[in-house]
């Protein structure tokens, strides 16, 4: 469908009665769109449903994108389960980062112009959805070249990855880090952003199906060390090391077990970063951890680093992240689904189908 610049497409109104088409959107409305809504809280795959969604007023600081692409993060399903801090009072439309392109704009908007590739930052709830009109100050400009899957999951974890590196502990080239969840897309992204500031990574994922492909694959991303999490059932995780040296910081998107074996491996004085809780299993630490070790323990969210005067800098990371994305350094594995298949593509991302790479919705 071509673009539309509403200013330009004024003089047709009225002349042509035969184009429906062009005289419904040259005036200031946007298409009609299929969005995945939800009417309550509840199991994701329980009460969501397509839906068809009436046009929309373009009003004049007004931008109608047409999304191209949006994932389906853990997150999302929180928000939907009702479960996540902070997230949209139902009624909603689901997701909460994409890409998409210009499709037309108010007459007042001058940065933006129809075709122009661009992401919600900061990123805002109902991603999930073929048009979308927001103002202006909602957009942001990206490079046409991105990639539109890399484009549309960047702000989320590629994001989460970037910051948590830079936010606790000045890590210098030689130095390593541990993380659990290493499969995740966060986890991907901090041994590949690890490699780049020549630092190490330990990595610890589940035992599951697939797990020997899964090691190699993040062995090929960079990582130095990859251990299901019943390789580490020892005495001293430490001698699993292989000459790397003992990490300052760790990182944590499991819970249980998983958190244990991170603290297992930090060094004294270390921090571990809490940022998930994929196995919805409680951090436990021991007291020696505390007293003879005397390990940190933090959390981190990206949605309140955003609403700080961090959020500008956040941007810059975004361009910095998306040029390493184009430029091949950073990468990792994703699925595209059809945005007409949601619900296959939903059944995957809550694990029904057994481990899957990150569900990315196309429209
Ligand atoms: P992905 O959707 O890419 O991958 C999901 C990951 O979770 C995989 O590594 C998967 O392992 C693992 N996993 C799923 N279920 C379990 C389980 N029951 N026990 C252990 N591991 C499990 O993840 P994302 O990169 O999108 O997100 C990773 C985490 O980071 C999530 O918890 C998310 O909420 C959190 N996050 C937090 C942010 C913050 O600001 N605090 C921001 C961004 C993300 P496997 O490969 O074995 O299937």
């Amino acid at each position: 469908m071509a673009a539309i610049k509403l200013g330009a497409l004024s003089a047709l109104i009225g002349r042509s009665s035969r184009n429906n088409c062009v005289r419904a959107f040259s005036t200031v409305m946007s298409p009609p769109s299929k969005a995945v809504v939800y009417d309550q809280h509840g199991a994701p795959d329980k009460v969501t449903r397509l839906v068809e969604i009436a046009p929309v007023q373009v009003k004049e600081n007004d931008v109608c994108v047409k999304m191209l692409a949006a994932p389906i993060n853990p997150s999302d399903i929180n928000r939907i389960e009702g479960v996540y801090p902070v997230r949209p009072q139902p009624p909603a439309v689901g997701g909460y980062e994409g890409v998409g392109q210009v499709y037309a704009v108010g007459n007042a908007v001058n940065s933006l112009s129809p075709g122009d590739l661009v992401i919600p930052f900061p990123p805002s709830f109902g991603t999930w959805q073929s048009y979308i009109v927001k103002d202006q100050s909602v957009w942001h400009k990206i490079n046409k070249d991105t990639p539109k899957e890399y484009a549309a999951t960047v702000t989320v974890n590629p994001l989460t990855a970037f910051a948590m590196l830079q936010d606790f502990v000045r890590l210098h080239p030689g130095d390593a880090i541990v993380q659990n969840g290493a499969t995740s897309i966060v986890g991907q992204c901090i041994i590949q952003l690890a490699l780049i500031q020549g630092v190490h990574s330990i990595n610890i994922i589940r035992d599951r199906p697939g797990a020997d492909e899964a090691k190699e694959n993040l062995k090929k991303l960079g990582a130095d060390q990859v251990f299901t999490e019943s390789q580490l059932n020892l005495k001293n995780v430490k001698d699993m090391l292989g000459g790397l040296p003992e990490p300052a910081l760790g990182f944590n998107c499991v819970g249980g077990n998983a958190a244990s074996l991170v603290l297992k491996f930090l060094r004294n004085g270390g921090t571990m970063v809490t940022y998930g809780g994929m196995a919805k299993k409680p951090v436990t630490v021991s007291t020696s951890s505390f007293i003879f070790k005397d390990l940190s323990l933090k959390g981190f969210w990206l949605q309140k680093l955003m609403s700080t005067d961090k959020a500008s800098e956040c941007k810059n990371m975004i361009d910095e992240l998306l040029n390493l994305m184009r430029d091949g350094k950073i990468k990792y594995e994703m699925e595209l689904v059809p945005f007409n298949d949601f619900h296959s593509a939903l059944d995957k991302a809550l694990g029904k189908q057994g481990s899957r790479p990150k569900q990315v919705l196309t429209f």
